[in-house]
């Protein structure tokens, strides 16, 4: 049938999708989705209201069927993000799940088709699809937005099929296991890892709805046997575990933790492990890439690093004039660039972006900084374009300072940026959410603090007070809104 779900050739009799009480086994799955498949064949382009619903999951693989391109559409994302995704994609067809009442204005005048999750009584035997060219795009995910306005990436078949092929090898993923998240299905973390993930290799998803500890107890304890998540996700599993031993129970009978999207911070990785004697493992990706390193579930637990490269993705760090630095002395920054069958074919409609991002070899570079140790290992500094703070003649990394600062007995969220300085070039600044606003930390004492674990050069020579960080809805850290 289709290559990208074999399983949905011989379907067994076993569930694709569990979302709340809803259960879609792969009999009901391969009929729906045929069905529905039928009715897109002359679509160009179809857009996908992602709500965390089975409907999302049906319409997605319907699609792939068909072979017709999905734009998944964030069902929160405000006017103007909506404005601009759908006029940059331009879909001939906007597929919704059952029940969704309203839509926004920014979606009228395009046809809307609901997609049905039951096998209507008198349904024939559908049609499989043909065979599609593996190169033609699957999806157009936008990126999460976290540095500017989201870009839409064109992820070909063949990129969804080698990433998640390559996570296979590196977790041991088999038709056994059966995910449990509760990430949003519009970018690649929630949609490709979390639902085609577990389809592709005939095991099940099971979607939380919205996330909560209770939640991921309920699933790891009937049958879940693999977690993904994001790290506010992990933050908040590590302030709960410690006083609620059935979740500490749950998450140490699971196969594998895995954590992804944004830097998971060392004091929620030691949290978690000191509960429950499990250690997160931590794989590194990106809209544009899909996934490119991570930590084996066969390997050395390798905390605070990303781990190696996957298998046939080629993974390199370069300095500031792209020349390939050949080190493993775990110290030495450079930017990573990537190159394999798991990197996307161009920004949709933005030939130039694309044309940059590339190297005449090939070669995407990333814009993340890391550093490599001896078994091949990647530690991500951050991003060089918001986490990169050159002070003094030195180059610190965020990422470092957050960590240290979030140890901190005062501190519940911290951020690191950059600020113009006359004598130092950039000085750091920490933005830092109080445990206890009445009572906030202050300067010097952070500021010590730090020149304990770290480098002197490495303290905040400023500190700022927020109620909360700025955050994406993979809770990311919007850092250009720290000014
Ligand atoms: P935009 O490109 O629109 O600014 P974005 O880069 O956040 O947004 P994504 O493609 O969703 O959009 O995210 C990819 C980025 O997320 C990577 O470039 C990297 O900075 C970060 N990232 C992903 N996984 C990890 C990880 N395990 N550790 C640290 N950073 C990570
Ligand atoms: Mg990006």
């Amino acid at each position: 049938m289709s290559s990208l779900f074999p399983a949905l050739d011989n379907a067994p009799a076993k569930p694709a999708l569990h979302f709340g009480d809803q259960i879609l086994d792969y009999p009901t799955l391969r009929s729906v989705a045929l069905t529905l498949a039928g009715a897109l064949r002359d679509q160009t382009r179809v857009a996908v209201w992602a709500t965390p619903t089975p409907g999302t999951a049906v319409a997605v693989v319907a699609a792939l069927l068909a072979g017709v391109p999905v734009v998944p559409l964030n069902p929160k994302s405000g006017a103007r993000e909506l404005a601009h995704v759908v006029g940059d994609s331009e879909p001939s067809l906007l597929l919704t799940p059952p029940g969704v009442a309203e839509l926004p204005p920014a979606l009228a005048g395009l046809p809307v088709l609901e997609v049905a999750v039951d096998v209507a009584a008198d349904a024939a035997e559908p049609e499989g699809p043909a065979a599609v060219d593996p190169e033609l795009p699957a999806l157009v995910v936008y990126t999460s937005g976290t540095t500017g306005p989201p870009k839409g990436a064109l992820l070909s078949r063949r990129a969804v099929a080698a990433t998640l092929d390559a996570l296979a090898d590196a977790w041991g993923w088999t038709e056994r296991d059966v995910v449990v998240h509760g990430l949003p299905l519009f970018h690649v973390h929630g949609l490709v890892l979390g639902v085609l993930g577990p389809l592709r290799r005939g095991g099940t998803v099971r979607h939380l709805g919205r996330f909560s500890p209770d939640g991921v107890r309920r699933a790891l304890t009937s049958g879940g046997t693999v977690l993904f998540g994001v790290p506010t996700m992990y933050h908040r599993l590590a302030e709960t575990v410690e006083e609620d031993r059935a979740l500490a129970d749950a998450l140490a009978g699971a196969r594998l933790l895995v954590s992804g999207s944004a830097p998971l911070p060392l004091p929620d990785h030691e949290r978690l492990w000191q509960a429950t004697g499990r250690r997160v493992v931590e794989r590194y990706g990106m809209t544009e890439t899909l996934m490119n390193t991570s930590v084996r579930a066969d390997g050395p637990p390798a905390t605070g690093t990303v781990g190696m490269a996957l298998p046939g993705v080629e993974v390199r760090l370069v300095d500031d004039a792209g020349r390939p630095l050949d080190v493993g002395d775990g110290e030495t920054v450079g930017e990573i660039q990537v190159r394999g069958p798991n990197l996307f074919s161009g920004y949709l409609n933005r030939p130039e972006a694309t044309a940059e991002a590339f190297d005449a070899e090939g070669w995407f570079r990333t814009g993340d900084m890391a550093t490599r140790d001896s078994t091949g290992g990647y530690r991500i500094v951050g991003r060089r374009s918001t986490d990169l703070i050159k002070s003094g003649g030195y180059k610190i990394g965020a990422g470092e300072i957050e960590n240290v600062l979030l140890a901190h007995p005062g501190v519940a969220e911290a951020a690191v940026t950059a600020a113009p300085d006359p004598d130092l070039g950039e000085r750091v600044v920490a933005w830092v959410v109080p445990r206890d606003p009445a009572a906030p930390p202050t300067l010097e004492e952070l500021s010590d603090h730090v020149v304990g674990q770290l480098a002197a050069h490495k303290r905040p020579r400023e500190v700022r007070f927020l109620a909360a960080l700025p955050r994406n809805d993979l809770g990311k850290v919007l850092k250009r809104e720290l000014v």
